[in-house]
């Protein structure tokens, strides 16, 4: 794909394949400055709010809260934070709806806020150029996850592994979605904030670049952060880079490419190339967190579409309930046709208006007739190939299809189905009204759960092959101690001491000088002689032979007790 330029001096960019001239419709929603949103009577804030492991509850029900304090620890390294966002009390940990495409639930803590909005006590500002250790953990605390919609935990993307030199950071300002325009006000009311991250994130990685991408349909937004670079004491390779306005520019790889001419592997990572991408909302966050010792316990949402009575931007504690943010802007028009969760291209049906608001979510969109035509029943393909000319990931959204509806889950690999950004470029285009993306997101899930069975099936195999092994091993350590015990008995067993009596026979001697040893050794030969004569009719005890020498020793040392005793008794009869 040849490279453009927009003009004399500026940066060369290049293009990337398929995408979209969209009515922007940013208008709506980016005319007022960013204002907060109001407390809710209870906050709903779910365990998992990220990419990875949920969060594991650190409060119980009945502890009174504080804003910002930790109330969900991270599981692992590929998880992340959860602080309450309002003072209150916990009122429940349980599964509530969550803001998914599939409606999912997932456990929530809610909390009873208390109206004082009471702080906990914060860390303390880190320096101007913090030591990237401090700067990681200080992330890694406050809980940032990408904000652009991945919500993926941001300390573990500016973490490169071993072996990778990050030498260009981008900062995605481009917001290509229509109708969202909460990037766009925070880069006009925010551009300082915003700078401040990138200078940190720029010292942390060690970039030879710093790019702040944005469509250049948001001029206000390029002029607000051009006018903040200025002023700013330390921009060194920092720069603001306007890129033309093509949906979707603000996928992460579509976005690399414009800029740096470079590919992505397929399903590979930018760090692989050198690159890390952050959204500007994820930067500001990082700087929050830095400066101001403030976690990430709220986010800008836009709530927008011709469905809302006031559409605006509003900055909002996470875990606020839909509902109420409807009632902030204006509620909802009875010509409402469709209620989605992000834009109009990404975004899902949103059914439940209890949903709370996480990290993820950047839009509320309430979308009337006119902006959501009923597009008809789906009709059969007509091979006319617009989806493939649309897709900016050059993959052949025709064939996708053909094997999703056929559930032929190998073939839609082989057709690079996980490649899909579900950008949605292919179902606008195609004249038959096929609902392209949601065949894919449906293989995709098939596709993940047959691994996951496949993953289980070998766990199992692997737990059951290290079961035998272990009791094969036990079977063998208990057989050799047993040899090793039967050995060392052997070994340690003591020579009798000197003048010991002979066992089963008496010394003669002895017998002859004192009354009680005779009586003994008589005691002794009746017994043998009794053992004698059950052998000669085959009853001799069983559980005698093939006794250890120490074992033969200890009944023969019983066998002289008993007869001490016998003796003891025949001596104390009374003679006839
Ligand atoms: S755009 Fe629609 S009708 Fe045309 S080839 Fe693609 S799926 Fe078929
Ligand atoms: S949804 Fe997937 S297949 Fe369709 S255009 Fe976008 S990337 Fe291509």
């Amino acid at each position: 794909m040849p490279p453009y330029r927009l003009g004399a001096g500026q940066r060369q960019l290049w293009t990337f394949p398929g995408g979209l001239h969209l009515p922007d419709e940013k208008a709506l929603s980016n005319h007022a400055p960013l204002a907060s949103a109001p407390l809710p009577r209870r906050l709903i804030i779910p365990l998992r709010q990220h990419i990875g492991a949920p969060a594991k509850p650190v409060v119980a029900v009945g502890d009174r809260v504080l804003k910002g304090q930790l109330i969900g620890e991270a599981q692992g390294r590929l998880s992340a934070t959860i602080h309450a966002s309002s003072s209150g009390t916990v009122i429940a940990i349980e599964e509530r709806p969550v803001p998914h495409a599939s409606g999912m639930s997932a456990p929530c803590i809610l909390i009873e806020t208390d109206d004082e909005d009471a702080w906990a006590e914060l860390p303390p500002p880190l320096s101007a150029r913090p030591d990237p250790e401090a700067l990681r953990e200080r992330i890694r605390w406050a809980g940032i996850v990408g904000l652009g919609g991945a919500a993926f935990p941001s300390s573990v993307k500016l973490t490169p592994a071993p072996g990778i030199r990050v030498r260009t950071l981008i900062l995605n300002g481009a917001e290509c979605e229509p109708y969202i325009s909460c990037d766009d006000r925070l880069m006009r009311d925010r551009p300082e904030r915003i700078l401040q991250g990138a200078r940190l994130l720029r010292d942390l990685l060690g970039v030879e670049a710093c790019l702040i991408a944005v469509e250049d349909n948001k001029p206000e937004a390029i002029l607000a952060l051009r006018q903040a670079l200025v002023t700013d004491g330390d921009a060194a390779g920092i720069e603001i880079i306007a890129i033309p306005t093509l949906y979707p520019s603000g996928g992460e790889k579509q976005l690399i490419r414009i800029l740096t001419g470079q590919e992505v592997p397929s399903r590979g990572i930018p760090a692989q190339i050198g690159i890390v991408c952050q959204n500007i909302a994820t930067v500001a966050a990082i700087a929050d967190a830095a400066f101001d010792g403030k976690p990430l316990i709220s986010r800008i949402v836009t709530l927008t579409g011709r469905g809302l009575g006031q559409p605006r931007n509003l900055e909002v504690p996470i875990g606020v309930p839909i509902r109420e943010l409807i009632e902030q802007a204006g509620g909802l028009s009875p010509r409402l046709r469709r209620l989605l969760i992000g834009g109009p291209m990404m975004g899902f049906a949103c059914d439940d208006l209890d949903i709370p608001v996480t990290k993820a979510v950047n839009c509320l969109l309430a979308l009337t007739p006119d902006e959501a035509p009923d597009p008809g029943p789906a009709l059969a393909c007509i091979r006319c190939g617009a989806c493939a000319e649309a897709c900016p990931v050059s993959l052949l959204p025709q064939q996708l299809y053909w094997h999703a509806r056929a559930r032929d889950l190998d073939k839609v690999r082989d057709y690079n189905l996980f490649d899909c950004i579900e950008c949605g470029c292919c179902a606008v285009v195609c004249p038959s009204h096929i609902p392209l993306v949601q065949y894919y997101r449906f293989a995709k899930n098939e596709c993940l759960a047959r691994d996951q069975e496949k993953r289980q099936a070998e766990h199992a195999r692997q737990r059951h092959e290290a079961k035998e092994a272990r009791l094969e091993r036990l079977e063998q350590e208990r057989k050799a101690n047993l040899r090793k015990k039967k050995e060392g008995l052997a070994d340690k067993a003591p020579p009798p001491p000197p003048g010991a009596p002979v066992v089963g026979a008496l010394a003669p001697a002895a017998v002859a000088e004192d009354p009680k040893k005779a009586a003994i050794a008589a005691a002794l030969k009746r017994a043998a002689e009794k053992k004698a004569a059950l052998a000669s009719q085959g009853l001799a005890p069983k559980n005698t032979e093939n006794l250890a020498p120490a074992q033969q020793r200890q009944v023969e040392a019983a066998e002289v007790r008993r007869s001490e005793l016998q003796a003891a008794e025949d001596a104390a009869r009374p003679r006839e």
